[in-house]
């Protein structure tokens, strides 16, 4: 779709999303950590990378400006991180995402800081009372010590805690979906996936992600420890999924090719289960064969928009003189 944003001429993916990148940091520490993933595909480190706008009126307006001039494209908004349940400006760009309609509005946490009350309510209470409609919980495995190994995390959600999320987001019509990587030696065959998808059936969730562990791009990877973790514990999707064909509890819904990710969704009993491989080496091969499309839309913490989960690649706007006006208005 072509358009024009701040005056100059763009074309988009019609299907773009707005992703809002939290600043907040991530209180776990996945060996397997996407958002270190993909500095270290482009060669760089996260902590070199990510900068933030301190100025709470400058973000905000800035972030209020880029969903203005993006409602030609009307695209889905996400908010991710970085982890949104402990970031203290959740409750504001939630608001801000439903005052501008946005048509599908997902967040995406790794939960722990779903029960803690922020301006007053919980933070599952604003993600429900401002639409949010999809709300994705990253849980590695079903066990609660297992799952805080592999996400070094100390203060995950237990059961009972993401039985009590799960119960107040459906009530409010938030449909949560668990997201699982598939890493050797845990979740990594057929029968961990039916434990898994009973675990995630039992806490009232009816909707379950399993991805492959990213892959990088071989020309740029700087080799740290997060892309050495993934290479060894990565489980390729392909003979998952021919296992998952031949086994009669499952049935193939459909597949979905992406720009650099490929989706398979099946049915297991009354349960969606979709199963996603990416790979950062494809999606730079897209853009080099595609330059000028903008296929993702970044809200960086730093409050620009970029077309890239890199604050220094692609950056959109707001322009100079906006971002003058703004901080004077
Ligand atoms: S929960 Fe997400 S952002 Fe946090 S360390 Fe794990 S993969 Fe990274």
């Amino acid at each position: 779709m072509r358009f024009d944003l701040w005056g100059q001429p763009v074309e988009v993916y019609r299907n773009a999303n707005f992703s809002i990148y939290s600043r907040q940091p991530c209180n776990a520490k996945c060996h397997f950590c996407v958002e270190e993933l993909r500095p270290a595909s482009r060669g760089r480190s996260l902590s070199v990378q990510k900068t933030v706008e301190d100025d709470d009126g400058r973000y905000f307006d800035a972030m209020a400006a880029s969903l203005e001039a993006l409602r030609p494209l009307d695209p889905t908004i996400s908010v991710t991180g970085g982890e949104p349940s402990h970031d203290p400006r959740l409750p504001r760009i939630l608001a801000l995402g439903q005052a501008h309609q946005g048509r599908k509005r997902t967040l995406t946490t790794n939960g722990s800081g779903l029960l803690q009350q922020r301006e007053g309510k919980r933070v599952i209470d604003w993600i429900v009372d401002t639409g949010i409609q999809h709300l994705n919980i990253s849980r590695a495995h079903p066990d609660h010590d297992r799952n805080a190994r592999l996400m070094v995390m100390k203060d995950g959600l237990r059961a009972d805690e993401l039985r009590s999320v799960v119960a107040a987001a459906t009530a409010g019509g938030t449909r949560v979906r668990l997201s699982c990587v598939l890493l050797e030696g845990q979740i990594d065959a057929v029968e961990p996936i039916v434990d898994y998808l009973r675990f995630a059936r039992s806490l009232g969730v009816d909707n379950v992600i399993f991805r492959q562990l990213m892959k990088t791009d071989p020309a740029a990877v700087v080799e740290n420890h997060v892309v050495k973790y993934s290479d060894r514990a990565r489980v390729r999707l392909e003979p998952l999924l021919d296992a998952l064909s031949a086994d009669a509890r499952f049935s193939f819904e459909r597949q979905i090719v992406g720009y650099y990710y490929y989706v398979e969704v099946f049915r297991f009993e009354d349960m969606d289960v979709v199963f996603e491989e990416a790979d950062l080496a494809q999606l730079e091969e897209t853009k080099r064969s595609g330059p000028g499309i903008v296929h993702e839309l970044i809200f960086h913490p730093n409050a620009r928009l970029a077309s890239t989960w890199h604050p220094w690649d692609g950056v959109l706007g707001p322009p100079p003189s906006m971002r003058a006006s703004l901080a004077t208005s």
